[in-house]
């Protein structure tokens, strides 16, 4: 018999908790790398690597350490290796750049494209890291029962992990079984908005509102995922 993944008994814990396992799971497990990393892995060449490599954390990341009040010493080591780097990038020659270029003015256009990261932000590759570690989980221990008991007792996974947790499925038989499991949870949703929809109506005004009151709070995140793991949908 394989040893269970380590992150199992993880998941089976947290599915108890409002909202998506994966979101929940993955702020928790990128607040911890942040945490390390300002602190025991501050000082670390790769951490210097990967900080001016990538201009410093992406928007969201960056929020968060003022948010969840970081180290001040570890932002402010890290960020004065990005201004380091910043500095070097517009001091280096531009041979890239020539006379015909300088005269249509594509210069800018050569130094901007120098000061683009050239790797993506730690904090999001870590994200992505335990985002795949529990989406493959899920998918692949979906038949163990207290796997299946845990996800049928929860609210469901949000849309975009439960496309990423169909797509790590080994076959149709975990496939349809991820199926029978997150239906039910669409189901019951909508008939709770259908509800709330009707009870603002004002030939309903005065039924009491139940537990579908919050409903639209939780359809948000079960449509569109966590804000803090899937963030604005631009495209740089
Ligand atoms: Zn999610
Ligand atoms: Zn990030």
């Amino acid at each position: 018999m394989t040893a269970l993944p380590m992150n199992f008994h993880n998941l089976i814990e947290t599915f108890p908790a409002s909202g998506c396992v994966v979101c929940n799971l993955v702020q928790r497990d990128v607040n911890r790398f942040l945490d390390s990393h300002l602190y025991e892995y501050v000082n670390t060449p790769e951490t210097h690597a990967d900080i001016r490599g990538s201009r410093g954390l992406c928007a969201t990341h960056s929020g968060h350490l003022v948010e969840f009040g970081a180290s001040v010493l570890g932002i402010t080591i890290l960020h004065a290796a990005v201004m380091d780097e910043l500095l070097k990038t517009v001091a280096e020659p531009n041979r890239a750049a020539s006379a015909f270029g300088r005269l249509r003015g594509s210069t800018g256009s050569t130094l901007a494209n120098r000061l683009e990261p050239t790797e993506q932000c730690m904090a999001c590759q870590a994200l992505e890291r335990a985002e795949s570690q529990h989406t493959n989980s899920i998918a692949e221990y979906i038949n163990d029962q207290r796997m299946h008991d845990a996800y049928a007792a929860s609210e469901g996974l949000c849309l975009p992990h439960f496309r990423q947790v169909l797509r790590a499925a080994p076959d149709t038989a975990h496939t349809d079984l991820l199926l029978k499991l997150q239906i039910p949870k669409w189901r019951d949703l909508k008939a709770e908005l259908d509800m709330l929809a009707k009870k603002y109506d004002v030939n309903h005004a005065d039924e009491v509102v139940g537990q579908e009151a919050d409903s639209w709070r939780r359809a948000l995140i079960m449509v569109s995922g966590n804000r803090d793991v899937f963030g604005v949908r631009r495209k740089t």
